[in-house]
């Protein structure tokens, strides 16, 4: 069902998180590699904004001081003096002076003016005959990239409004759509981005609407004073419409509050298929300070992802051992006897995190992320966050799982560090768990080729296909650009799910799936067919598919399944599934 539109301006972009938010725009200023916004400030506003680019100064300054402690023992001189060089650079009269000229000229918000002056800079570097001189260049990206970061976080965070907006912005990193308080958020409409972005998954996570690939230059004319519908069914946005496109979008959103709780009623039914096999389903977690209180009411197995990295990247300063116990146990406590899966920190990615890293990387996505960044790059973090997990698993029942794995050592170089602070805990006599559950994270197509080695040496498989659909097809799941090839259910992807499924048999360990694609009803039977044993996902899927595991046979989810990975293309595959769930739900047709 689509309204009718009789509107001057509507645009097509990406569906990322259901449901319809209506309301007028708050625009943040994008970063990042990509231009921010240009928004106009008013002759009063000036001394503000310049105040705002001081603050950020001097947050980046604190961070850089931070770090440098940090890393104190492990700097070489070239490093040391490279940190005071940017130390200075931050501080530089001439490079905050050029800021500050730009937003008393240009009357623009301070990540305009910083983005012009850094592009200036640059040109003024890269035309010196100086080598040395020339990729000072580089230095300078770096710490404008930092003192952006301080200054984006300041406008996320500055989201006092009294009514709830739609939020546009170019690019939203997830950490700063962590930041944002959903209590004042109506939805999303961004440039960049896609179904498996972060902040897709954070948007969901929060039941907002969420619509990606919006062309910059719509976004550009968007102001305050502008109304928007964001339809993250359709991926329509819809902007200054008149009363009746208006009262259309509110009668879709009703008629799909009313579609979808038809379809949860019998939530408390066990998950189970019609000829008896049970696929439990887990919860994922994007934080781990979640009220976990309905755990107990809703019939669900576990929690099956805890993604502990924005714990990390969230804060300006990171959070203790003692922090982190707190956060865990309560966790723990809170999920009573079941199950709970904790990620170790996967950092990196699009989850970069000022004051992390020192490193830049070209392609980060293919760099020191998740297990890789934890064991060459922050070990010191790493064991930080092991010895508060063993310290919390003794209140609860803690499984431990690492993102990121491609190879058997980080395993065992794992295992290592997690003995080592053990016995160091031991010798300390600190209470701690010494056995639980150590899981392998299957998120690239190497994993699911080693599953067989891999599953030998840890507890339990968890197949994050977001990652895996990115590493196998070659897309950045970031990009909407590429975003009409980013297909979970392509032949490439199932046959690694089967080779990961087959490995965890070897080994005789269970695999769960906690991507995004254990929360598509009909791509959830056809997991189930493959032989997953769980399927974790954002709370809010849970009863649908579970309504659809119970209207289905195991014995058709495998034949599906051998179908499928008798196909080519995703057309064919998604053909099969299609019968799964148009034939028994013809409702959803309606959105
Ligand atoms: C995945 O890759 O599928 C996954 C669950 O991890 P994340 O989305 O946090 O990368
Ligand atoms: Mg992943």
């Amino acid at each position: 069902m689509n309204p009718a539109e009789n509107v001057v301006n509507s645009f097509q972009g990406i569906a990322v998180s259901p449901g319809i938010g209506i309301g007028r725009v708050m625009k943040l200023a994008g970063s990042g590699s990509v231009a921010p916004d240009r928004i106009e400030i008013s002759e009063a506003e000036i001394p503000g904004e310049i105040q705002r680019l001081h603050a950020a100064v001097a947050a980046t300054e604190r961070q850089m001081i931070a770090l440098q402690e940090e890393l104190r023992d492990r700097l070489n001189d070239n490093d040391a003096k490279i940190f005071a060089f940017h130390l200075l650079l931050v501080k530089d009269n001439s490079f905050l002076g050029e800021i500050e000229r730009r937003i008393r000229a240009d009357r623009c918000n301070a990540e305009f003016a910083l983005y012009g002056a850094l592009n200036h800079f640059q040109e003024v570097f890269s035309a010196l005959k100086d080598e040395y001189l020339r990729e000072r260049a580089l230095d300078l990206r770096d710490v404008g990239a930092r003192l952006m970061d301080n200054l984006r976080a300041d406008s996320a965070v500055l989201m006092d409004l009294d009514d709830r907006r739609v939020v546009v912005a170019a690019t939203l990193t997830p950490s700063e759509t962590a930041r944002l308080d959903p209590a004042k958020v109506l939805g999303f409409v961004l440039e960049n981005g896609s179904v498996t972005s972060h902040t897709a998954i954070l948007a969901r996570s929060l039941n907002l609407p969420a619509v990606v690939g919006i062309p910059g230059a719509a976004l550009t004319n968007l102001c305050a004073a502008d109304r928007v519908i964001v339809d993250g069914f359709t991926g329509r946005v819809i902007v200054n419409p008149d009363s009746r496109t208006e009262e259309g979008y509110r009668l879709k959103a009703k008629a799909a509050d009313e579609i979808h709780s038809r379809m949860i009623a019998g939530a408390e039914l066990p998950p189970e298929t019609i000829d008896g096999f049970t696929v439990p389903l887990a919860v994922n977690l994007d934080s781990a300070s979640c009220d976990v209180s309905f755990l107990k009411r809703s019939g669900i197995a576990g929690i099956g992802l805890v993604r502990t990295e924005f714990m990390f990247i969230n804060s300006s300063r990171l959070p203790s051992e003692d922090e982190q116990v707190e956060i865990y146990k309560k966790l723990l406590i809170g999920a009573g006897d079941l199950p709970v899966v904790i990620r170790t920190m996967d950092i990196g990615g699009d989850k970069a995190a000022a004051g992390i890293s020192s490193i830049f990387e070209a392609n980060p996505f293919l760099g020191l992320r998740g297990i890789r960044l934890a064991l060459r790059e922050r070990r010191d973090l790493f064991r930080t966050q092991l010895r508060a997990l063993l310290r919390s698993g003794v209140f609860g029942s803690l499984r431990v799982m690492i993102p990121m794995v491609t190879s058997v050592s980080e395993v065992w170089e794992t295992r290592e560090i997690i003995n080592q602070v053990s016995e160091e805990l031991e010798s300390e006599g600190v209470e701690h768990l010494r056995d639980f559950p150590l899981g392998v994270m299957i998120e690239t197509p190497g994993a699911a080729m080693i599953a067989g080695d891999l599953s030998r040496i840890c507890d339990f498989f968890s197949i994050g296909t977001n990652d895996l659909v990115q590493y196998t097809r070659a897309i950045d799941r970031g990009n909407e650009h590429v975003s009409y090839l980013y297909h979970p259910d392509h032949p490439s992807v199932l046959k690694l799910i089967k080779a990961a499924v087959e490995g965890a048999r070897a080994g005789g360990i269970p695999v769960t799936v906690c991507g995004q694609m254990a929360a598509d009803p009909a791509q959830a039977v056809l997991l189930a067919g493959l032989g997953v044993n769980e399927l974790s996902m954002v709370e809010s899927a849970i009863p649908l598919v579970r309504r659809t595991i119970r209207s289905v046979s195991m014995y058709d989810a495998v034949r599906v399944a051998e179908e499928a990975l008798k196909c080519a293309r995703t057309a064919d595959v998604e053909a099969l599934l299609g019968t799964i769930l148009r034939e028994r739900f013809p409702e959803l047709g309606e959105l």
